[in-house]
Formats: structure tokens, C-alpha cells, sequence
């Protein structure tokens, strides 16, 4: 079985969960390795063992975490020249994308983003990717190289299997010219003590239909332990901050579930959630887009069917 490298998420040595989920996805298509960069390698030696990670590769040149995605590119490319594994598997981020992308570049390969589904196929793999924005879904395959998978969160739903997790540190060159962009200043975000919006199982959104008192949407993702998302239409309002917009323009989710309070269902709020498994949608406009999408749907006033609904979920736990 060929190895497939899974591109460690975390914080710190503190593993994200869609590392779990890729870990899950490799050991289907071969022998998963885990590849770690930056430091704290030791604290996600157990969750990464944990989801049957064999060998953890150590890439902790202090370069790769000064600048932006490049060196990180650069010394992944080196990786991949040397142990020359069946795929890459990183998590379709943002800053996963752009890796991709600029590694399939530096190994003459083909990427594939936004997958949500990866099997093995004769000696590559085939891949589920959503495309245009969440409209159409496609089955693509690498077909020059070492495939390069940027993966969507909650693609895959994590299944634990022991794995020796065994640290191999890796020393790589970073080139000046992968030193373009350096990082001046970091912040972490503010702990709202929920789940990352794109990560989680669950997000509960609000829209212009809150009003602006995101209070009770607040409370229902509560109830459920979910993520709280928000419609453009709400951050342009200042109701509710940018980071946590859905859609075109904001951020992409694809959870278990997507409850939708107070939101129309304008073509650029779908494109950011309408890959989530089962959508729920509270609107008091019967005619509303959104109902077009769902599973289920709610006719009500988003502040009197959310606190029922908060009541009910508390009760049954
Ligand atoms: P509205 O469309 O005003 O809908 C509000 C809904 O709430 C209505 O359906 C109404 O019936 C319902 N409602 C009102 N009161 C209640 C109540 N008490 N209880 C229950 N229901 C109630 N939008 C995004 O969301 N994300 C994006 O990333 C994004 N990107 C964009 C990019 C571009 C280039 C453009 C042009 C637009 C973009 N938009 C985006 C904006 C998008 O077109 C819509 O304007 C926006 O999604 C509307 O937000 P909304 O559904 O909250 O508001």
C-alpha cells in the first residue's frame, strides 16, 4: 500500500479535527503519515496516533513558521520528492488551498480543491469535488503526479485506529525566494468557546430577519453545541463580525447540519452552505428561496420558534 501524506492542521501542537477526518480518509486509500509543521510535535503525538497515523514527519524549520505559505509549500515539495506518496491530503482551508496550489506547482502535479469525498482508484485516487460554488458536484482525478487533495471539512467522519505515530524529524532548505511575505504580528481571535464556524458539525446562522439580536440564534447553537454563522446581509449591518459571514464572500461551511434563522436564501448565502448534509431553514415567509434547498423547514418567527426550540433540545439532554 503506497503511503499518503495527511498536511497536520493545529494550534500549537493542538490537532484540528479535520486532521481526524483526513487521517480517516488516508487509511482507506493506503498507509497514512501524518506531516507536522512548525513546532509542538510531541503534544499531537497521541491525537495523531490516535487516528492511525504511522509516521509523523517533523518539518520545524523556524522559517516555515515566520512567513506566510510558501516555505511551508517549498519544504512539503521536498517531502513529497523524497518519499514519493500515492496523494497529499490537506484540509481544503484557505491557507490549505493556497498550499495546495502552489505545491502541485513546485511537484509538477495535478490539485484537486474542495473535495468531498476521495476513494482509491487503480493506483490514484478518485475524488468528489464540489465546484462553482457549491452547484455541481464533480468526479475528477489526478492524472499527472503525485495527486494533491485539498479536502472540505466534515467530508469524512473520523474513525479512531492506532497507529505507531512514530516522530521522524525532516531538516528542509527554504530558498530566499520563498521568503516573500513575512508575518509581523499575530493575534489569536477571540474565544467565543463554540466550535470553529468551518469546522464545525453544526452551524446555526442568523440573518436580517434577527433584527439584529442574535441573542436567541446564539442560544439555540448553544443548546446544540454549534458554530454561529451570520449572513452578509447581518455583518453589513454590524450585527454580527465578518468572520463569521457564510457564503460567497465569507466563509464556506459544509456541516451535518445548517439551520438557517431569518435568512432569504440569496444565491451568495448558498454558495458558502449548501454543501452541508441536512438544512433547516426558520423564515416566516413561506415564499422564501431558502425553502427551495432544505430538509426542513420552519414557517415562524425566528424569536418565537428558537426559544421553544432551545427549551426542547435542553430538555431531551
Ligand atoms: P434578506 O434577504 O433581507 O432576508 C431576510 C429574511 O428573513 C427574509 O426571507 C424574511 O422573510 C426573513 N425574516 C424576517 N423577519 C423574520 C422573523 N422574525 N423570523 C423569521 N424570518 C424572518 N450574502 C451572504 O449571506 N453571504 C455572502 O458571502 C454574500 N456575498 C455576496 C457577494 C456579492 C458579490 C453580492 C452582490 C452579494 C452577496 N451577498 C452575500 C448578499 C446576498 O445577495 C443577500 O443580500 C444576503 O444574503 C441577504 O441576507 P439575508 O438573507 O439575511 O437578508
Amino acid at each position: 500500500m503506497s503511503e499518503i501524506l495527511v498536511l497536520v492542521d493545529h494550534v500549537d501542537g493542538s490537532v484540528r479535527k479535520t486532521t481526524a477526518e483526513l487521517l480517516t480518509i488516508a487509511r482507506r486509500l493506503g498507509t497514512p503519515s501524518a506531516v507536522f509543521i512548525g513546532s509542538g510535535a510531541d503534544a499531537a503525538q497521541a491525537a495523531l496516533a490516535q487516528y492511525g497515523a504511522e509516521t509523523v514527519y517533523v518539518l520545524d524549520a523556524p522559517e516555515l513558521s515566520e512567513f506566510l505559505v510558501a516555505p511551508k509549500a517549498e519544504a512539503l515539495a521536498q517531502l513529497v520528492a523524497d518519499k514519493q506518496p500515492g496523494a497529499v491530503l490537506i484540509s481544503s482551508s484557505a491557507e490549505g488551498k493556497e498550499i495546495a496550489g502552489r505545491l502541485a506547482i513546485k511537484t509538477e502535479s495535478g490539485v484537486i480543491t474542495d473535495a468531498v469525498d476521495v476513494v482509491a482508484e487503480g493506483d490514484g485516487v478518485k475524488t468528489t469535488q464540489s465546484v462553482f460554488a457549491g452547484g455541481f458536484t464533480v468526479d475528477a482525478t489526478v492524472t499527472h503526479g503525485t495527486p494533491i487533495v485539498a479536502v472540505k471539512p466534515n467530508s469524512a467522519t473520523p474513525e479512531e485506529a492506532s497507529g505507531a505515530a512514530t516522530l521522524e524529524p525532516v531538516s528542509v532548505t527554504v530558498s530566499d525566494a520563498a521568503k516573500g511575505a513575512k508575518i509581523t504580528d499575530s493575534k489569536p481571535r477571540e474565544a467565543t468557546g463554540r466550535p470553529e464556524l468551518t469546522e464545525a458539525a453544526i452551524v446555526v446562522s442568523g440573518g436580517r430577519g434577527t433584527g439584529g439580536d442574535f441573542s436567541q440564534v446564539e442560544a439555540f447553537a448553544d443548546s446544540l453545541g454549534a458554530a454561529v454563522g451570520a449572513s452578509r446581509a447581518a455583518v453589513d449591518s454590524g450585527w454580527y463580525p465578518h468572520s463569521f459571514q457564510v457564503g460567497q464572500t465569507g466563509k464556506t461551511v459544509s456541516p451535518q447540519l445548517y439551520v438557517a434563522n431569518g435568512i432569504s436564501g440569496a444565491i451568495q448565502h448558498r454558495a458558502g452552505m449548501q454543501t452541508s448534509k441536512t438544512i433547516v431553514a426558520v423564515n416566516k415567509d413561506p415564499e422564501a428561496p431558502i425553502f427551495e434547498l432544505v430538509d426542513f423547514g420552519v414557517v415562524g418567527d425566528l424569536k418565537e420558534v428558537l426559544p421553544q426550540a432551545t427549551d426542547e433540545v435542553t430538555k431531551r439532554k
